[in-house]
């Protein structure tokens, strides 16, 4: 409606129209569950391909809407994403997993990496690694129980990405690049970042056993990486065939339904003493 002088915006498209009043809706809505804390986070855990042993867990947000009900991140990130909402949003994701892990370490539990996914915004900006540092500082948290998950996008400013790279491995902080294959993927930054792991997408996981096209990709991943010295783990493992194809070649982790879903936190620490206990 602003520029009513062009022709692209008085045209009357309804469904365009609804999904922009969504859109505000859930923006206005966003910044409401931040303040009031209607954000919590589930934590999935990742697995020894070898022992089967819990070695880290993945945080996922999970939004619990007064009206809506819990909802999943597809249904919340890209407008968070858009209007910014993911910095503040974000921040309270990584805090609230580095503490939650303290928190388990204090009750006994065996020490584990807690994983944390980034947005490319929140990455690239120029007191991420500082925020991080003050965030470990507050929780108590030691670096190497901090894995975070940034995917090929945040790439794209090679300069910022390389510095925040170097920054976080002088912190001891760990770095996985997510969803690995699935975006801007340049095999000379593999080689330059310092990274410590690849985190093979669930895309390629899916229908490996019958897709000989996967397999080959999954294999290759695996291989590249060890040449690089990088560690891999796969997501989306939701059979046992497909565990087997990974354990034959050689995948250090695997994160999938097979395992668990994502679990509140106080079933992530029944899991663990379970574990404790075998
Ligand atoms: P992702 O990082 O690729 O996370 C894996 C997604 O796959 C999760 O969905 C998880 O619940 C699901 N999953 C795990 N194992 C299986 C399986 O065996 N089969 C199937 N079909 N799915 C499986 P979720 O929790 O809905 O999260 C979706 C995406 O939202 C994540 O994809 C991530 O990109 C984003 N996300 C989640 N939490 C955060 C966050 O705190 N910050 C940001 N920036 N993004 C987040
Ligand atoms: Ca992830
Ligand atoms: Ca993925
Ligand atoms: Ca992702």
């Amino acid at each position: 409606a602003k520029d009513k002088g062009k022709n692209s915006f008085h045209l009357y498209v309804p469904n365009l129209e609804q999904a922009v009043n969504d859109k505000m809706t859930i923006q206005n809505e966003l910044n409401r569950a931040l303040v009031r804390q209607e954000f919590l986070l589930h934590y999935q855990p990742q697995v020894s391909a070898k022992s089967g042993a819990i070695v880290g867990v993945e945080a996922l947000i999970r939004w619990d809407h007064p009206q809506r009900g819990l909802l999943l991140p597809d249904q919340f990130i890209s407008v968070a994403e858009e209007t910014g909402l993911i910095v503040p949003i974000g921040e309270w994701v990584l805090r609230t997993a580095c503490k939650q892990n303290k928190q388990w370490q204090e009750q006994g539990l065996m020490p584990l990496r807690v994983a944390v996914n980034l947005s490319a915004r929140q990455f690239l900006k120029q007191d991420f690694t500082q925020m991080v540092a003050e965030i470990l500082e507050q929780t108590g948290l030691a670096p190497e129980y901090l894995e975070l998950e940034i995917t090929e996008s945040s790439m794209i400013d090679v300069q910022r990405a390389t510095q925040a790279l170097k920054e976080l491995k002088q912190l001891g902080v760990h770095v996985a690049i997510d969803d690995f294959g699935t975006g801007y993927s340049s095999l000379y930054y593999l080689k330059e970042f310092p990274l410590n792991r690849l985190k093979i997408d669930r895309s390629f996981v899916r229908d490996m056993l019958d897709q000989p096209s996967n397999q080959a990709i999954v294999s290759t991943i695996i291989s590249m990486a060890h040449h690089l010295q990088l560690h891999v783990i796969a997501e989306g493992v939701e059979t046992k065939e497909e565990l087997a194809f990974l354990q034959e070649h050689l995948c250090e982790e695997v994160q999938g339904y097979l395992f668990s879903r994502p679990l509140p936190s106080e079933d992530v620490a029944f899991y663990l003493q379970a574990q404790k206990g075998a």
